[in-house]
């Protein structure tokens, strides 16, 4: 079998002097592993493309084994390395998918989400904080875990949120709050975020001027959210995060 497919590298596994396992997030194959003979050699063609982060074309052969023919790289994000900061926010974007999405699976909305997020983290600095929670709430979004942040969870009322059960998955409205202790408080400014984060786009969402304490608050819930539904405590590059915050 021959596949021509447009893809990320998320990972680089080195197997011994020239050649490497890349972990691919493609269009049309999903995530997949190949092999790629001779990576290591800066003269093989196979070279520029076999680096984290690159997005191209690549031409897949086989089947379940896959190995890498041909590369025609769109871009290599190569300034990531050069920004220490940059660098690890790229690298926890890539961690996360690598994280949620198994082999063989795919999820073109997650897909396009870390290549237009990759876009933007190399072309603008400043915004890193303000486009990891976008990141992370439309990763939610795509894997079908979106905080429901439009009704009450118990009584469906659309107004008076003051609440959020990480259990529940969605806001509480004030009334329904008083019977539900274990709900964590949430202020309604961060809730109307939240509404505006999942509906927006990221062109709309990176034009809102945003104040650096509601960013605050909200990185303290996602965070915890996160990790309820997918178990982040694994991801070593958010450790890195933390340094910037
Ligand atoms: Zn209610």
């Amino acid at each position: 079998m021959y596949f021509e497919t447009e893809g990320i590298v998320l990972k680089k596994r080195k197997l011994n002097d020239s050649d490497v396992f890349l972990t691919l997030l493609t269009k049309k194959l999903g995530k997949v592993q190949v092999f790629v003979k001779g990576a290591n050699n800066p003269k093989n063609s196979l070279n520029k493309g076999s680096h984290p982060f690159v997005y191209a074309d690549f031409s897949i052969r086989g089947e379940k084994n896959y190995s890498l023919s041909n590369v025609e790289t769109k871009d290599t994000f190569y300034n990531f390395r050069e920004n220490l900061k940059t660098l690890s926010y790229a690298s926890y974007f890539v961690d996360i998918v690598d994280h949620v999405i198994n082999e063989d699976e795919s999820n073109f909305e997650l897909f396009q989400l870390l290549i237009e997020s990759l876009m933007i983290l190399n072309k603008t600095t400043g915004y890193e904080e303000k486009l990891k929670l976008y990141f992370e709430f439309k990763a939610l979004k795509a894997l079908g875990y979106a905080p429901l942040v439009n009704q009450c969870m118990i009584c469906s009322k659309k107004e008076n949120f003051n609440k959020f059960s990480v259990t529940s998955g969605g806001v509480i409205c004030k009334e329904c709050s008083k019977k539900h202790p274990s709900a964590i408080d949430l202020h309604p400014m961060v809730i109307k975020l939240m509404q505006f984060t999942l509906s927006s786009n990221i062109s709309e969402y990176l034009k809102k001027d945003i104040n650096s304490l509601l960013i605050d608050k909200m990185d303290i819930f996602i965070n915890s959210y996160m990790e309820y539904y997918l178990q982040m405590g694994n991801i070593k590059s958010k450790k890195f995060l933390k340094i910037y915050e």
